[in-house]
């Protein structure tokens, strides 16, 4: 396999119950991805919303383990990272790019949107407001504490990249996004762009779900001056999708390794179906992570969804 002598992949699971189908799928696709190019292969538990779910972070690891997949180094906790995330909002605030937002999920929805925004696309109430009016606006919304927005540049274009599986992406405008919520939590986009730097990541693969999130993710890191496409690659894989042509969920029956184990269905049959799915194996050949290493490239990826029929 090629060798690299810096770069790493990741795979950075929420840890909200048991990992399904399509998250095997996908993190089996970053483990691949990033072994095939020579990387290193680093975990981040994404923990920020439910820093006391360690169990199921844990049987998330084994899972993983299970199904063939290793990594380098102590997975990451992100809720362990909250300095750094610190470190990051105080480095935009300096720059003139934060403010404070006193808005509810409710007035947003309710002020005029600006013509060609995108729908859901914060309007900018808060933008400009004086001293004065931040005062009274903190007090108003006591016990509430305002979240922190991105004051987008005037004239930001929309970072263009290309993506390694759904080619050339240009999105539209980019509204001042929260990077930090009312209740302290600091938000996705913001998290996830200062942890992958701080791991060393130049490669990021995740499902197709997340690449509406993705221009945001590059202006931070461009404001940031952390490294950005095409130093950083990315890779937004399809999802898989369930019966009812929805994104895969538990309502669709057995779809974790647990659930098929009790099934009588074994995580070595699990991972031989996620190769059939990735056209490296025929249904049913016994197959292990290692030779689908050989046998991957990203270039031949099946570009749609895979639907799950539970059996
Ligand atoms: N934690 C996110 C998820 O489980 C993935 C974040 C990412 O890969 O950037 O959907």
């Amino acid at each position: 396999m090629p060798v690299r002598a810096t770069g790493a992949g990741r795979y950075a699971p929420s840890p909200s119950g048991d990992l399904h189908l399509g998250n095997l799928r996908t993190a089996l696709l970053a483990w691949l991805f990033a072994r095939t190019s020579g990387r290193r292969f680093l975990i981040r538990i994404e923990d920020l919303d439910r820093a006391r779910d360690a169990g199921s972070a844990l049987r998330q690891l084994d899972d993983l383990a299970e199904l063939g997949l290793d990594w380098d180094d102590e997975p990451v906790l992100q809720s362990a990272r909250g300095e750094d995330h610190a470190a990051a909002i105080a480095q935009l605030a300096d720059a003139g790019l934060v403010y404070e937002c006193f808005c509810t999920r409710k007035d947003i929805l309710a002020a005029p949107t600006a013509p060609h925004a995108p729908p859901g696309a914060y309007p900018g109430t808060c933008r400009e407001l004086s001293l004065a009016e931040r005062e009274a606006a903190r007090e108003r919304i006591l016990p509430r504490t305002p979240a922190l927005r991105l004051r987008v540049p005037a004239g930001t274009a929309a970072p263009q990249y290309t993506d390694r599986v759904l080619g050339d992406q240009l999105h539209g405008e980019i509204d001042d996004f929260v990077l930090r919520r009312g209740d302290g939590t600091v938000a996705y986009n913001l998290a996830v762009v200062v942890d992958d730097a701080a791991m060393g990541v130049d490669q990021i693969v995740r499902g197709d779900d997340l690449a509406p999130s993705t221009p945001r993710q590059i202006l931070l890191q461009r404001l940031l001056s952390l490294p950005s496409p095409p130093a950083l690659e990315y890779a937004h894989v399809p999802l898989v999708l369930g019966p009812t042509g929805k994104r895969l969920a538990k309502r669709d029956g057995a779809v974790t390794l647990a659930e098929l184990r009790a099934g009588g269905v074994s995580a070595a049959r699990v991972l031989s179906e996620l190769a059939a799915s990735l056209d490296l194996a025929r249904a049913g050949d016994v197959v292990t992570t290692a030779q689908l290493a050989e046998r991957f490239d990203p270039e031949l990826l099946p570009r749609g969804p895979l639907i799950w029929l539970p059996a």
